[in-house]
């Protein structure tokens, strides 16, 4: 199709990957010619996704995490998608502020960010299977 580009990313699920994946999309989407604001939109929601899929999806056990990626004219679509235990209830998970790790002093706020900062987030999941989050990002310049 014209006007497209894909790219994907395959990483370990390590805290040090998050700083690979932020990257990663934000020089992906540079050829739209984004604002800083959009591109720190951007890593701010893969950011919260990836760490979700290394705290959550993992719990700290080292499994691979993928970030697929596609522009479509002026859109971005990132997908990430990781293996792990899956979230049983997604609507109440999204909730601001519902985290199943308080005493990790995690705040519930990852899908909350994600929601603001792009266009449109689904969350799709299954127990012991793992999730896939997908965002989409209008890069209006
Ligand atoms: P914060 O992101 O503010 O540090 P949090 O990660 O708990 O806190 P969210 O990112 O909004 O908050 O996620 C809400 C809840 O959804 C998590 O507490 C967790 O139970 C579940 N969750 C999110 N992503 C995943 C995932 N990839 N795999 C399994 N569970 C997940
Ligand atoms: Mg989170």
């Amino acid at each position: 199709m014209e006007n497209t580009n894909e790219m994907k990313l395959i990483f370990d699920g390590r805290p040090v990957n998050e700083g690979l994946a932020r990257v990663a999309v934000a020089a992906f989407c540079t050829q739209l010619n984004p604002t800083l604001e959009e591109v720190s939109d951007v890593k701010t929601a893969v950011s919260e996704a990836v760490t979700n899929s290394i705290i959550h999806g993992y719990e700290g056990e080292i499994h691979k995490i993928e970030m697929n990626c596609r522009l479509q004219e002026n859109v971005l679509l990132v997908e990430i998608r990781d293996h792990g235990k899956g979230i049983p209830d997604v609507e109440k998970a999204m909730e601001p502020m519902y985290t199943t790790k308080p005493e990790a002093d995690r705040s519930g706020m990852g899908f909350t960010f994600m929601e603001a900062f792009m266009d449109e987030l689904d969350v799709e999941s299954a127990v012991g299977k793992g999730t896939v989050v997908r965002m989409k990002k209008i890069i209006r310049r």
